[in-house]
């Protein structure tokens, strides 16, 4: 380990807010599964707070964010671990009203990146959204359907209402 006064790179406040959290610390024996049973895909989106808006706490929920949202492969694979070894028993998916993955065609986000970025990032892969409610249901299906979720774990659709908390179930 090096000594934290060899790096200069701006992440002292939040190294002085987790010296601070560890002082407080009393979580050692706390284990790494689900305590509610839950498991949420959602989006990376800052307005989002997963366990919050569920009136989940500290340790109830895996919570597995991307943008947009999506049930992707390494979705799917935090969904497996999760029902099978972490005590995953139903599975929330639940993009968001306002979300940057629907409001851009993915030429609109390359361009965007492309000039921030200062070159050409036609390479880079953005997953934007079409038709968020088809997707939705794309995705639900996908866990619904995986052959490593038993039916006996129910899977939800849902849409997170950024301006109004409210949570609404789709799928
Ligand atoms: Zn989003």
């Amino acid at each position: 380990m090096s000594a934290p006064h060899e790096f200069d790179d701006g992440f002292d406040d939040l190294l002085a807010a987790n010296a601070d959290y560890a002082e407080h610390f009393d979580d050692a024996d706390f284990d790494g599964i689900a305590h509610a049973g839950v498991a949420i895909v959602t989006c990376m989106d800052s307005r989002i707070d997963p366990l919050r808006m569920l009136g989940l706490h500290h340790g109830d929920a895996k919570i597995f964010r991307n943008p947009g949202g999506r049930v992707t492969s390494s979705a799917l694979e935090a969904l497996v671990l999760g029902v099978h070894l972490l005590n995953v028993n139903r599975i929330l998916v639940v993009p968001h009203t306002r979300c940057a993955m629907t409001a851009s065609t993915q030429a609109e986000l390359r361009e965007r990146v492309g000039r921030s970025a200062g070159q050409d990032v036609a390479w880079q892969q953005f997953n934007v959204v079409e038709d968020q409610r088809a997707a939705l249901e794309e995705d639900v299906a996908k866990v619904r359907t995986h052959p490593l979720i038993p039916d006996t774990v129910r899977v939800g659709g849902f849409i997170y209402d950024v301006d109004t908390g409210r949570i609404d179930r789709l799928v």
